[in-house]
């Protein structure tokens, strides 16, 4: 119970705290449910997951909130800048968790669990048909979803909305068209004169991987107090602010993987244990949506770390962890495979040259879909075709083709344009930092990193939700979101090191 002798305001922080510690808890228990879990127990957990499901939702949506809001609406004039922003963003989250009927939201959760098994079956057996009802049905429900939210026959732009605020498809469409544009021909030209990546990893001890994974992640600045990383079958970053759950995976013979996928999830990492704890759980201390959550990983992931000055420093702590591996390895070939190059029919397992593709392939097909303009049934033909365009090469099945990820099944459609979004973003950041540190590589090359971590903290990180993306970007960057900072990050990493003479003998 709030006490009464508290503000309107401070009665609603005080809510929507509540809602925070409640979701926090089902993200420690999620994050136990994939790293720690004994085999028999997932009954259990999947009952402890639900009523946390539940008691969140109940908390969010506490008609006390809306009786807290409506107050503080009437009083506008009299709030601050920040408790202005909090009103507002709690608005829209309070309409979104309670226009939608309980039925519906309980017929969408059922059609999830479903599909996701059903998914998970027909990608085992190739079997697109059996899936397409599933995928029907979660088509129709986003559509409602959008008309209950009054979004009218804009289903598509809620969609991407949900997940980048202030986006659009038309915005999104503009922005993919001119990077496919500029995109297409340098993947030519980069896979043309690539040469398959060397294949020179080969051994290395889980426990050095990790060992080298650890320093890395600490030297970037992801805070081990308040955080930690362990294993799970699917890299992710979850827990809260104050509590960082990210996982890796290990493969000895795929050193690098771990390490990159490692460093991915710190990007993440950083940007959650950068939000301004003292308004953790307001929109003043939440993430702005996917992309720009994306953009903070990709950044470190790609533009940081594969890097010549990043490893400029830590190649040689990468030798003195494998010294037997890498004995007949030089620091060139090293630098190629970390920067290898080679299109793939899986998303996930893609380069970030060749990433991009997977992207706008999706978008495309969801564009069709939401716009009646291409049937569920002839989906698999449609992939297929897209996947000839843009990717260049022609999945032999489905599993390999249109059943490779699970996000439809949730029906998160308007997720994937958010990587790409990221991808964009990350290197338009990039470049940003480039000219307000021009010298900014020189720290990479000694170990610190803490004078771009220090730069995004205050111009992304402390913001949260305040600005949407597109605002976010023009005031971080001075313009607009744009792929020519991307195109042009490619171009400049890429092109020396394949599109040479020496590349190519
Ligand atoms: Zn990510």
């Amino acid at each position: 119970m709030v006490s009464p002798s508290l503000s309107p305001y401070e009665q609603l922080l005080a809510k929507l705290r509540r809602t925070y510690l409640v979701e926090t808890v089902g993200s420690v228990l999620s994050w136990d449910e994939q790293v720690n879990l004994p085999e028999d127990s997932a009954g259990l957990r999947a009952d402890q997951l639900a009523v946390m499901a539940e008691l969140s939702h109940e908390a969010s949506t506490d008609p006390e909130i809306e009786t807290l809001l409506r107050t503080l609406e009437a009083q506008a004039a009299t709030l601050s800048p920040d408790q202005a922003v909090v009103v507002r963003l709690t608005r829209r989250d309070y309409d979104r968790m309670t226009k939608l009927p309980a039925a519906f939201v309980a017929e969408k959760a059922r059609q999830s669990s479903a599909a996701y098994h059903a998914w998970a079956e027909c990608r085992k057996k190739n079997d697109f048909p059996n899936y397409a009802p599933f995928l029907e049905r979660h088509l129709a429900l986003a559509k409602e979803e959008a008309t209950l939210l009054g979004w009218g026959d804009r289903a598509y732009d809620y969609a991407i909305d949900k997940h980048d605020p202030g986006m659009t498809t038309a915005i999104v469409e503009a922005l993919f068209a001119e990077l496919k544009e500029g995109l297409l021909p340098l993947v030519r030209e980069i896979v043309t004169a690539a040469a398959p990546p060397p294949d020179v990893f080969r051994g290395y001890p889980i426990e050095s991987q990790r060992q080298f994974l650890r320093e890395v992640t600490e030297r970037l600045g992801f805070d081990y107090r308040r955080g930690r990383i362990d294993v799970s079958l699917h890299p992710f970053c979850g827990g809260a602010p104050s509590d960082v759950r990210m996982t890796t995976r290990f493969n000895e013979h795929a050193p690098l993987d771990s390490l990159f996928s490692s460093i991915h999830e710190t990007g993440h990492g950083l940007y959650e244990q950068g939000l301004s704890i003292p308004d953790l759980g307001t929109p003043l201390g939440q993430s702005v949506g996917m992309g720009v959550h994306e953009s903070q990983s990709r950044l470190w992931e790609n533009q940081v770390s594969r890097g010549r000055a990043f490893w400029s420093y830590f190649e040689p702590r990468f030798r003195s962890c494998f010294p037997e591996q890498t004995r007949t390895v030089d620091s060139e070939t090293l630098y190629r495979a970390i920067n290898a190059v080679e299109p793939t029919l899986i998303r996930v397992d893609a380069d970030e040259v060749t990433y991009n593709l997977h992207i706008l392939l999706r978008f495309e097909i969801e564009q069709r879909l939401f716009k009646g303009s291409l049937a569920v049934k002839d989906l698999p033909a449609t992939w297929n075709a897209l996947s000839s365009e843009i990717v260049g090469l022609v999945p032999p099945n489905d599993t390999l083709g249109v059943l490779q990820d699970v996000h439809w099944s949730g029906g998160a459609f308007g997720y994937f344009p958010s990587y790409c979004i990221g991808n964009m973003m990350a290197a338009q950041l990039w470049y940003t930092a480039l000219t307000q540190f021009p010298d900014l590589e020189s720290d990479f090359a000694r170990g610190d990193f803490s004078r771009l971590l220090g730069w995004l903290r205050t111009k992304i990180h402390r913001e949260g939700r305040r600005f949407d993306t597109l605002a976010l970007v023009q005031r971080v960057t001075g313009e607009p979101l744009s792929p020519r900072h991307l195109l042009r990050y490619l171009r400049e990493r890429y092109l020396p090191l394949y599109a040479t003479p020496a590349a190519q003998r």
